[in-house]
């Protein structure tokens, strides 16, 4: 390694540590990556839950590279490009019924905040505009931006950069072990946390609340799936007070869970829905908010003033983006893709789950293609048991991710059984080898 690796300041990476070993991919093909050492290797998390479709797809290379020669950039105030138009009505499609609008940012953290605005704006245009407060749920991921960290429940960001916004409240989180530990899908307990947002509620009157944001299952936290019951006993607090619902589908969107949106697989409708990564199957940065008929009206319907929203970004709907986005939903939908981790989840399932009783094993959840595999911390190193797992599968040629001490799995949605097989063959080898 002759490159100089300083002025890079590489982001939520142990820079030091990395840039005296670096892991650095050159290629990628279908469920692979090739390092810059030409050894291929398994990618059992999607790139980072984006890659749905598997990598450098013909049809999305294609258009990208078409998009770039015929259009690469229309300005997205006062101005539109005709596929931004298309990505939204096949966007909508897709999307729980009566979400039929889609809002475009370039991220996931820029949809959180996003919605939020949209949440805020949306009471006072329709004279509310008591309604400020967020709210939120511990150990909650909703990107990095102020919006995010404020709603989202990771203490880290607390240490590091204060208060953060005010207003904002938190529910408890759903993760239970004493209770759900091995549980295969959805825990049985743990619905009544959701009456939690009745507290706050009691607390500060409804009158105050504008929306709640949670992740339908909580993704970088560790793989925190719903109890049964819980998603829907939080859907009917809300319209019990004219609270907004939002679901954070960065990770669950397209076909993470067995259907389009952790939505439909929880049987749950919110009001607006935070999307990014598998839009462009992560070839393109892209993000967008679903947002219910009833509250988009509400804005065409309000005063004519020169514009209805304030908001949006220089690159809201880039072309290529879009021409990516429109490709990556072919692809899906000629594939079948985004029901595949419904029809394969309980292979996936069982794989996971026979690592239950290797060393250090304490709880593995799952859900469609999403898994998680929780090991006991070692004592006064937090997290470094899981990374030492990443390194070992890595060097079997194997990705996986790690998240405090839970080893994270998201395959993309073509992985074939022999291909789950090896990724929890590795992940065994790499348990039973671990200090
Ligand atoms: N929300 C959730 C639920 C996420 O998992 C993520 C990213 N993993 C984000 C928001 C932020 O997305 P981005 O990194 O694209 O800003």
């Amino acid at each position: 390694m002759t490159q100089d690796l300083s002025a890079y300041w590489m982001p939520f990476t142990a820079n030091r540590q990395f840039k005296k070993a670096p892991r650095l991919l050159t290629r990628s093909e279908g469920m692979y990556y090739w390092d810059d050492r030409g050894r291929q290797i398994l990618d059992g998390v999607a790139g980072l839950w984006c890659v749905n479709a598997g990598h450098a797809r013909p049809k999305i290379v294609q258009a990208i590279q078409a998009q770039a020669a015929e259009l690469d950039y229309a300005p997205p105030f006062q101005m539109a490009h005709p596929k931004a138009f298309e990505l939204a009505d096949r966007i909508a499609k897709l999307a729980p019924a009566g979400l039929d609008h889609v809002f475009f940012t370039n991220s996931g953290s820029e949809s959180v905040e996003t919605a939020l605005k949209i949440a805020l704006a949306y009471h006072r245009v329709r004279g509310e505009g008591s309604r400020t407060r967020l709210i939120g749920r511990e150990r909650g991921y909703h990107g990095v931006n102020f919006g995010g960290i404020s709603v989202g429940g990771i203490v880290g960001n607390r240490k590091m950069f204060g208060t953060l916004l005010g207003g904002v409240d938190h529910i408890r989180h759903t993760h239970d072990p004493a209770r759900n530990a091995f549980s295969v899908g959805q825990p049985a307990h743990g619905a009544e946390l959701a009456d939690d947002l009745e507290r706050l509620v009691a607390l500060h009157d409804a009158s105050t609340i504008a929306a709640v944001i949670v992740e339908p299952v909580a993704g970088s936290t560790g793989v925190l799936l719903p109890p049964q019951g819980y998603l829907q006993r939080l859907r009917e607090i809300c319209d019990r007070h004219g609270i907004l619902l939002i679901f954070d589908e960065v990770i669950t969107g397209f076909g993470r869970t067995g259907q389009p949106f952790a939505s439909q697989t929880f049987g749950v409708t919110p009001d607006l829905v935070t999307l990014a990564k598998g839009v462009t199957n992560g070839t393109v940065p892209m993000g967008a908010v679903l947002v219910k008929d009833t509250i988009h009206d509400t804005f065409m319907n309000g005063p004519e003033h020169l514009i209805e929203f304030a908001h949006g970004y220089t690159y809201s709907a880039h072309p290529l983006a879009c021409a990516a986005g429109l490709a990556t939903l072919d692809t899906y939908a000629e594939e079948g893709l985004l029901t595949r981790a419904g029809e394969l989840g309980g292979y996936f399932a069982e794989g996971l789950h026979s690592l239950k009783g290797e060393p250090h094993v304490i709880d593995i959840r799952n859900v469609g293609f999403v898994g998680g595999i929780e090991l006991a911390a070692r004592p006064g190193e937090p997290g470094k048991r899981a990374f030492e797992a990443f390194l070992d599968c890595y060097e079997q040629g194997v990705l996986i991710r790690t998240t405090g001490d839970v080893i994270a799995l998201s395959p993309p949605l073509i992985v074939e059984r022999a291909q789950i097989d090896r990724i929890v063959e590795s992940i065994r080898t790499a348990l039973r080898r671990l200090a």
